[in-house]
């Protein structure tokens, strides 16, 4: 039978994280709903216990965490504020600093990962355009030599963290044609600045919620690109993002184990203590077969993030094949907000008339989880894509 503990240090972090979470997050969680914006005290909070960039190389002052110990962070955070808006800043920026350092010239991680790691820089991941974001091949922005400089146009949309960029400053690793014609096999990562680059021009939408991070989108017109902007190789952008994706979707489903984790707890507290004639509702198997069947899916939707996260650091020891990677990441990325939501909904059917008032906290995590039930970090189609292109191989899939 295989361990499914976690180690000594990774206990010890968790508590650590969840000592902070509950001390300096979960007051404010209903203040970062209401002020779409989460407090310095938090951020800078969370850099000082080295989860800002928690995978990134220590010369960047970067923890070098490795996938496992970085889902437990965004569990706990998760849990804290179930709005998942802590979460997303949190995750966003594990999963996309680690490429940006594995890849990125050193000029500019040397700018750029020191601050980030300090809480004072945003790095993000730009891929989606207005036409669409599941058909990356299908992306319009292009990136082209015009007088021996390298010039950007194309329009990002529904961008995680512009308005963090723009307080803070930092990158989007933002994802360009620099071939078009060979589809995929053409594009090219660049970490964007959007703060301060001529020819970009910012806007923000209003979400539903996890409105504590901002979601917005750039046009970039003519924008002249620094060399040292341009991430790894040339065309190889496709595939340094399916890495990232990889990292980043894991991080996704924690979180949302964690919001989930979060308002069963509340939620076996309140049937506990409310009575409906004459007894706690606890006592009804109306509700208990729920929260025995939520519960379960909740353990099966755990294992299957921390197998995931597991496989991640399997595959950078040599020691899984992507492609398995890939199948459980996306089997995690799958189920992890669809049944967050559906337990989270189940529960504030429990608290009756009180589960739908803003008095109770479980609102702000159906309206974050939704999120990745659309789709922030890849739809779920497209992790059933994934996951049938694994088991019957590439020869099924319904294009190239
Ligand atoms: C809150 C939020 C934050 C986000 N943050 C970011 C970010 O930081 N960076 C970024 O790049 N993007 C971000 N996104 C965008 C996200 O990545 C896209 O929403 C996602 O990739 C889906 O793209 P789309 O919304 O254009 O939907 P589409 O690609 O247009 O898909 C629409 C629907 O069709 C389905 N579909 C598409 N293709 C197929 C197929 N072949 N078979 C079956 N069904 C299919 C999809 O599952 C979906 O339900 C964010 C989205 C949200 C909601």
């Amino acid at each position: 039978m295989p361990d499914f503990s976690f180690t000594e240090e990774q206990e010890l972090f968790r508590k650590t994280v969840r000592e902070f979470c509950e001390k300096e997050i979960e007051p404010r969680a209903r203040e970062i709903d209401e002020k779409a914006e989460i407090p310095d005290v938090v951020i800078k909070g969370m850099a000082k216990l080295g989860l800002m960039g928690i995978m990134v190389s220590s010369e960047y002052g970067g923890s070098e965490a490795d996938a496992v110990t970085a889902a437990i962070a965004a569990e706990e955070i998760a849990r804290a504020d179930i709005s998942c808006a802590t979460a997303v800043y949190y995750l966003v920026q594990a999963g996309w600093s680690y490429i940006f350092d594995k890849y990125g010239k050193p000029e500019w991680k040397e700018e750029i990962l020191p601050k980030l790691t300090k809480g004072e820089a945003w790095v993000g991941i730009a891929t989606t355009e207005p036409g669409g974001g599941s058909d990356l091949a299908g992306m319009k922005t292009t990136m082209k030599k015009v007088d021996g400089k390298w010039i950007l146009n194309g329009e990002k949309a529904y961008i995680s963290g512009v308005r963090e960029a723009l307080k803070y400053g930092g990158v989007h690793m933002t994802l360009v044609k620099t071939a078009p014609e060979l589809g995929h096999r053409g594009m090219t990562f660049v970490a964007l600045p959007i703060k301060g680059t001529k020819g970009i021009e910012t806007s923000l939408f209003e979400d539903m919620g996890r409105m504590g991070i901002s979601t917005g989108a750039f046009k970039m017109d003519n924008v002249e690109v620094d060399e040292k902007w341009i991430v790894g190789e040339l065309n190889r952008g496709f595939y340094y993002a399916m890495e990232g994706f990889n990292v980043a979707r894991v991080f996704v489903a924690a979180a949302c184990v964690g919001a989930a984790e979060k308002a069963l707890e509340i939620g076996m507290e309140y049937i506990k203590q409310r009575t409906a004639f004459g007894v706690p509702i606890a006592k009804y198997e109306g509700i208990q077969f729920n929260l025995a069947d939520q519960a379960t899916k909740l353990e099966a939707a755990k294992l299957l993030v921390y197998r995931a996260a597991w496989a991640v650091d399997q595959f950078y020891k040599g020691k899984m094949k992507v492609s398995d990677v890939n199948k459980y990441v996306a089997m995690a990325k799958l189920v992890a907000p669809l049944w967050a939501f559906d337990l989270i909904k189940d529960v504030m059917i429990w608290h009756g008339a009180y589960g739908y008032t803003k008095e109770c906290p479980l609102e702000m995590g159906l309206r974050g989880v939704m999120s990745y039930c659309i789709g922030a970090e890849g739809a779920q189609n497209i992790m059933r894509i994934i996951i049938g292109r694994e088991l019957l191989g590439r020869e099924y899939m319904p294009y190239k």
